[in-house]
């Protein structure tokens, strides 16, 4: 099922192997030589920016539509089983050589630096780039480094990065397991199992450090020197570093420390956020790169921080002084207020995984733990958040709610400050545009707009005139899209039967039932408790009535994994999927194995309403309405996140707000808002059988998340408030905890 993996099923005990030597298949054989004329295919295939370009996916796709499908939109996997007769007739095909021409001239403007926003506005920044630390990058499916939210907002930061100019590098892990694989078994249980990214179908590439070493940097950690190679992705003009410790020198738990994303238990985890920090910073260095602003995407990264203070202080320069110039050189984001997001570890932990670095830091130990101290836990805790706080000049959640729900949650650390001074602000999340809008979608834009609306997405006048796209142009263009998820789930079920990792009774679950022409609800993301995806069901006879109307019926498709740890994740998911398989819901409740970033794009664009049910205050942000709203899905959802300030009375619906939050109210509003104003709107249609209501609707969602909720306007947030302050400014940034 996994075409860009070997089927190396991983042993439980993870740590304990050694060697990623995977079995024969077909992709170890040496790939058909490109023809002459097509040699920049591969070029193109090597850097991930043309997951972005519609002319370089429409090229790719062009080769072998069917290929292009099973490969999972891999170039590099295409290239490698394509049949050497088939490129050769595209290398004789004109048409297919003028478009090949128009993508290689485009992949030239791309690497070019001179013309961007960036350069325009702050040409004196040239060699002084921002690093960006996360624990997970989501950049495209074929790279499997996420798990969700998070690395998918992080790889859209580095594509808007990359469209800006702004000169940004990421820092990472290699996870060569990925993220788990999810297979759900009859009874609605999630199955995890791993394979190993085969390294040879991404666009990684090894990177050397000085002198050629094969290493980058090597940290002592645990006792032990663990060397740490460099995989560098291109994205754009943007260069993400992933580290890996699967190199020959390295003790074989060592090796595989880094091999599983949020895997293995705290001390794993704390290990491996020390190399990010640590060997990150290194790696860097090694490279000849000189960051001039450091930015934390989360906690996990704050070892970063420390790492940076042991580069000073073992200069020479004393304690307190460090402590200044990093403050001021570092932006942090904080992501959750949910406290399994974040990271606390006992002293004595932190003491064995980093040996006494509070002696090369010219402190006592007590001084060291001071930077972690969260009054919550007490002196025998370091926590990461609390760190990155006190070691940043600007700190920010991810919307204007989390923003003012995090400062409740750290003013502890200014004792005697009100939360409405403690200086955490906000920078809401956004989607990458070209990635998560459909091509249809933006051929629509270029016909309404001009060719050249792109190059005007920041003036907000732009986006209040697809307020006059035709009714019915808008609504083919998604019915349309609509027809291709239902195809592509229908695909899906008949391969997984065929497969036999799917039993009949499962086939109805899969959503081969489903009604292409009735009112489709999506709801995916990750299977957390707090998300609640099982809300829908809390009134099962009501919600019957609702599915299984004849004139006007509903049906739901799910999709997301649950951690593979959150035992209560999958108990919510196990509750879900059973529903999938009542015949009293006559087929219309299905549930997409495996989520990922090319299911994600495949629902946004495909249903007809996006569903976001989070308890209120648990969710920072949520980006997948926004990534809905962007192909004119509209969103109904909680007062939460970025739907507080998202909601403009016309571009959806919100439940709520709802006192005290219970289960019981939101879900009697979720029934009466579907039931009295979103099946009448959907299923009033004109003489041309056109909902003209509900696409006013669609209009009003597609021109709020081009406005206001793009990674464009969240990387412009982040340069202008946060990056270009701490590059030119000599000032110290906001004011440091106290505590
Ligand atoms: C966008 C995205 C998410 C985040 O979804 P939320 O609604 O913010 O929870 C998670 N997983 C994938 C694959 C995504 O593309």
């Amino acid at each position: 099922m996994f075409l860009h993996v070997e089927f190396l099923a991983m042993t439980a005990t993870v740590l304990g192997l050694a060697t990623s030597a995977a079995s024969q298949s077909r992709y170890d054989l040496p790939a058909p030589a490109l023809p002459d004329r097509l040699q920049g295919l591969a070029v193109v295939a090597g850097n991930l920016a043309w997951t972005w370009n519609r002319e370089a996916r429409a090229l790719f796709s062009a080769i072998d539509v069917r290929l292009w499908a099973r490969v999972r939109e891999n170039p590099i996997a295409l290239l490698r089983l394509v049949q050497p007769d088939r490129l050769a007739a595209c290398a004789r095909d004109d048409a297919f050589l003028a478009a090949y021409d128009g993508v290689m001239r485009w992949f030239e403007a791309e690497r070019s630096w001179e013309r961007t926003w960036y350069a325009h506005h702050y040409p004196e920044l040239a060699g002084r780039p921002a690093a960006y630390f996360c624990a997970e990058f989501g950049v495209h499916s074929s790279v499997p480094i996420y798990s969700g939210g998070l690395g998918v907002l992080a790889g859209d930061h580095c594509k808007a990065a990359s469209d800006l100019g702004m000169p940004l590098i990421g820092v990472g892990i290699f996870y060569r397991a990925g993220y788990v694989n999810q297979h759900i078994r009859p009874d609605g249980w999630q199955e995890d199992s791993q394979d190993w990214v085969n390294v040879a179908l991404t666009p990684l590439t090894p990177l050397t450090g000085p002198g050629d070493s094969p290493y980058l940097a090597t940290v002592r950690t645990a006792g032990r020197d663990v060397a740490v190679r460099g995989m560098q992705l291109q994205v754009g003009r943007t260069r993400i570093i992933l580290l890996d410790s699967d190199v020959e020198p390295n003790h074989p738990d060592d090796r595989a420390l880094l091999s599983q994303l949020y895997g293995g238990g705290l001390d794993v985890r704390l290990r491996q956020e020390w190399l990010l920090g640590v060997a990150g910073v290194r790696a860097l260095r090694a490279l000849g790169i000189e960051p001039a602003v450091w930015h934390s995407n989360e906690g996990h990264a704050a070892f970063m921080l420390i790492e940076r203070l042991r580069e000073l202080t073992t200069r020479g320069v004393p304690f307190a002084d460090a402590v200044r110039a990093v403050r001021r050189t570092s932006v942090f984001t904080t992501h959750t207020p949910v406290p399994a997001g974040h990271d606390v570890f006992p002293r004595d932990a932190v003491a064995q995984c980093a040996g006494p670095i509070w002696e090369e830091l010219g402190v006592d130990a007590d001084a060291l733990y001071a930077l972690g101290y969260d009054p919550a836990h007490g002196r025998d805790y370091f926590h990461m958040t609390a760190t990155a706080i006190r070691l940043s000049r600007r700190v920010n959640g991810v919307s204007q709610r989390h923003g003012t729900v995090s400062r409740s949650l750290w003013a502890p650390l200014w004792p005697g400050r009100a939360p409405d001074r403690v200086p955490i602000g906000s920078v809401t999340n956004g989607v990458h545009l070209a990635t998560w809008m459909a091509n249809p979608i933006m051929a629509l834009l270029d016909r309404h707009l001009g060719p050249d609306w792109g190059s005007r997405a920041d003036d907000p006048a732009l986006w209040d005139q697809v307020l006059s796209l035709e009714a019915e142009d808008l609504w083919r263009v998604h019915v349309a899209l609509k027809q291709r998820l239902m195809r592509f789930v229908r695909d899906e079920a008949r391969q997984s039967y065929a497969t036999r990792s799917l039993e009949s009774a499962q086939l109805v679950g899969a959503g081969t039932l489903l009604d292409p022409d009735a009112l489709t609800i999506g709801f995916a993301r990750r299977f957390a408790t707090y998300k609640r995806a099982d809300l829908v069901f809390h009134d099962v006879e009501r919600l019957r009535l609702l599915l299984i109307n004849r004139e006007r019926p509903v049906q739901i498709i799910f999709s997301g994994k649950s951690h593979p740890a959150d035992t209560p994740g999958k108990h919510l998911l196990q509750a879900v999927y059973r529903y999938t398989r009542e015949p009293r819901f006559e087929g219309r409740v299905a549930f997409l194995e495996d989520y990922d970033m090319r299911v994600a794009r495949l629902l946004v664009r495909g249903v007809d309403l996006w569903l976001n049910l989070p308890r209120v205050s648990m969710e920072a942000s949520g980006t997948s309405g926004m990534k809905a709203a962007l192909n004119g899905v509209p969103q109904m959802g909680t007062v939460d996140g970025w739907w507080e300030e998202g909601f403009d009375g016309h571009n959806g619906w919100v439940i709520g707000p709802v006192p005290n939050d219970t289960d019981d109210a939101a879900a009697d509003v979720l029934y009466t808002a579907l039931e009295t104003a979103v099946v009448p709107r959907f299923y009033t249609r004109n003489a041309r059988d056109v909902p003209e209501q509900w696409v006013e609707t669609m209009r009003a969602a597609l021109r709020v998340a081009g406005r206001s909720y793009s990674a464009r306007r969240m990387i412009l947030d982040y340069v202008t408030g946060s990056y270009v302050p701490a590059i030119a400014g000599p000032a110290e940034g906001d004011d440091p905890p106290t505590a």
